[in-house]
């Protein structure tokens, strides 16, 4: 039985083990990547201490800084469920592989909301993405849809409108991301937005090829020509493997303390997974030092 397990590899977990380690603690951490959301982010300008740093380089850094202390990494690993069990915790993989811990901190943070409509799943990565900054080029002079009317959709429209031929503006309400954004789109010549829409349909065999939406007050139906589809309306937290055994909000999000506990003794969380506002790489780098500084705390009361 470990000391502790950490359950996810982004900054939020990678933190969180090299302050395990430097406790000396005796730590696995299971991931399914490394890097997180953060893999999907070009530019960040917002890290302290890079004026600008590309996403990947600065994973690359995190990586290097814990593979500097002896934490038990096994990446590529989905953990399915946490349990409580006598004394601890058990994590079980979706390879049916099981790991004790007598604490756990849980750091999954979160991931892309999809649309449940047909074709979506089929032609996810042949032209339909959830990551408009890191597959937008993919999509250079062809012709788009943007799901989405908040600040991502409307930031992957400043992009697209720069490098498509042609791009659809889809949204199921009134655009509801910053004005200021909104005034920055709204005049470009190769925009055409939909409001109060649904998608219905996304079509291709092999790529995309279109979609079918719904103008939700007529009903009427209409079908666009696009390449690609970019879906950006939002993240849902990963917080599957613990429901039901900690609170969640009604976000589904784990509802954690100042101290990062949860209401289950021994098991704490952190980052984009929690109630914790402000999702950002400092901050859920942060609250993964908190989480195990405080996992820490609760081993030496144990004994
Ligand atoms: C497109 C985009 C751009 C962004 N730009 C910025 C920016 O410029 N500046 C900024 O500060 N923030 C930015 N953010 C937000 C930032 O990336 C997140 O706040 C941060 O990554 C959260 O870290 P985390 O460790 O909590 O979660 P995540 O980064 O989501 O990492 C979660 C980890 O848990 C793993 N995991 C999930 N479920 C399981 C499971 N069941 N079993 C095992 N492992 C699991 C994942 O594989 C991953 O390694 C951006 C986010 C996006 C999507």
């Amino acid at each position: 039985m470990y000391e502790l397990i950490i359950i996810g590899g982004g900054p939020a977990g990678m933190t969180a083990a090299v302050y395990a380690a430097r406790k000396k603690l005796d730590a696995l951490l299971l991931s399914k990547d490394v890097g997180g959301q953060v893999n999907w982010t070009l530019g960040i300008e917002n890290y302290m201490g890079y004026q600008l740093i590309e996403g990947p380089e600065l994973i690359k850094k995190f990586e290097e800084q814990v593979k500097q202390f002896p934490i038990d990494m096994k990446i590529g690993e989905d953990v399915s469920s946490l349990s409580r069990i006598k004394g601890g915790f058990e994590a079980k993989t979706d390879g049916a592989k099981t790991y004790q811990a007598k604490a756990a901190i849980i750091v999954t943070g979160k991931r892309p909301r999809p649309l449940n409509v047909p074709g979506e799943e089929k032609l996810r990565g042949r032209g339909v993405t959830y990551c408009a900054t890191c597959d937008g080029p993919l999509f250079a002079g062809m012709k788009v849809a943007v799901i989405g009317g908040g600040n991502s959709a409307l930031e992957a429209v400043d992009d697209m409108v720069k490098i498509a031929e042609h791009v659809y503006l889809v949204s199921l309400t009134q655009l509801t991301g910053d004005q200021i954004l909104i005034d920055k789109v709204k005049g470009a010549g190769n925009l055409t937005i939909f409001l109060e829409h649904e998608v219905l349909e996304i079509s291709g065999e092999k790529l995309v090829d279109g979609i079918k939406i719904r103008n939700l007050k007529t009903k009427r139906e209409k079908e666009l020509e696009v390449g690609g589809v970019l879906i950006e309306i939002g993240l849902i937290p990963n917080s599957d493997p613990v429901k039901g055994v900690v609170t969640l909000n009604r976000l589904g999000e784990i509802e954690v303390n100042c101290n990062n506990e949860t209401d289950v003794p021994g098991l704490f969380a952190a980052g984009d997974v929690t109630s914790v506002p402000e999702k950002q790489i400092v901050v859920a780098a942060g609250e993964g030092a908190k989480a195990a500084l405080q996992a820490h705390r609760y081993l030496q009361r144990l004994g």
